[in-house]
């Protein structure tokens, strides 16, 4: 921490108005306030976003909140786990300032019918088989960065997709604070650390590594100087297939600001991949920087 001088017990708040007066006391003192957003059930990736914010800022607030409005019928939000008590424990260990852990009916108190929408950026990828995912998350983290008025708010390259579509809510509505993106951190045989990884058998997880090794070989090829993406698309997708009842929801390499698909490899762009493994939908993404 860059500016703390007292070592302060962590608060949990469950109410909007609790994590105002604590955010806006800590500012009232010269604070720099980071946001941490996620939907608990945390883990390595998270903490890695908490260091990165605890090393920028003084006062690092993380929001748990299993956002009702991002998740499709069907999907997983019912038995989205929802380990409270450890979350907490790890936010001490942190040393974490607040942690804003809302009930649903705190953040729609009433029947939602404002919503930001980032258009265009949210169609591709995720967007397809997810429609009103993305209207889900950015309206909460609309909703999260008014709440906290963070001077800079962290996520995850994991969500690669979503990384862009806060980034370009934030510039296009003119919002007070800057979106950081961290690393995504990996499990040693590659596979992207999700919550959504506990769904997973032991040999599921094992197989899973072949998501990573399908980017790995879109960068190797990319770098050894192919352009054709139908071509590098068509090698990752025989990795993929190697994973037994993996089902692949797309494979697509994509202008790394506009998200358009692109024929052939030039400048920055996305390679991401969404695979079905049993219960478990993933996704991972790389950028690479063909022009380098
Ligand atoms: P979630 O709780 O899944 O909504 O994630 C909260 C934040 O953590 C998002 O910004 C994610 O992109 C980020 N995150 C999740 N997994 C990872 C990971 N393996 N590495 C880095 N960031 C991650």
């Amino acid at each position: 921490m860059t500016n703390r001088i007292e070592i302060q017990k962590m608060e949990v708040a469950k109410i909007i108005e609790e994590v105002r007066g604590l955010v806006s006391n800590a500012r009232s003192k010269g604070s720099k306030i980071g946001l941490v957003p996620t939907m608990g059930s945390l883990h390595v990736g998270h903490i890695s976003l908490i260091e990165a914010a605890a090393k920028d800022c003084d006062f690092v607030v993380v929001s748990i909140f299993v956002n009702p409005t991002q998740f499709g019928p069907g999907e997983d939000f019912e038995k989205y786990p929802r380990p409270l008590e450890d979350d907490l424990q790890i936010c001490r260990k942190a040393r974490i300032d607040v942690v804003f852990a809302p009930e649903p009916e705190q953040m729609y108190s009433t029947e939602n019918v404002t919503w930001v929408n980032v258009e265009k950026l949210t169609e591709p990828l995720c967007g397809r088989s997810r429609p009103k995912h993305f209207r889900g998350v950015t309206t909460v983290c609309a909703k999260l960065f008014n709440i906290v008025a963070p001077d800079a708010a962290y996520f995850g390259q994991k969500d690669g997709q979503q990384a862009i579509v806060i980034k370009r809510m934030v510039a296009d509505l003119n919002m007070p604070l800057e979106i950081v993106i961290c690393p995504t951190v990996r499990e040693s045989n590659g596979l992207a650390v999700s919550s959504r990884n506990q769904y997973l058998t032991a040999q599921q997880k094992k197989d899973a590594a072949n998501i990573y090794k399908s980017l790995k070989t879109c960068r190797r090829l990319i770098d050894a100087g192919t352009t054709e993406t139908r071509q590098i698309i068509a090698e990752m997708q025989k990795i993929l297939q190697q994973i037994p009842s993996g089902q692949i929801e797309y494979v697509s390499i994509v202008d790394a600001e506009s998200l358009e698909s692109v024929e052939k490899i030039a400048g920055k762009v996305l390679a991401a991949v969404a695979v079905k493994i049993g219960p478990a939908r993933l996704i991972d993404n790389i950028l690479v920087d063909a022009g380098k």
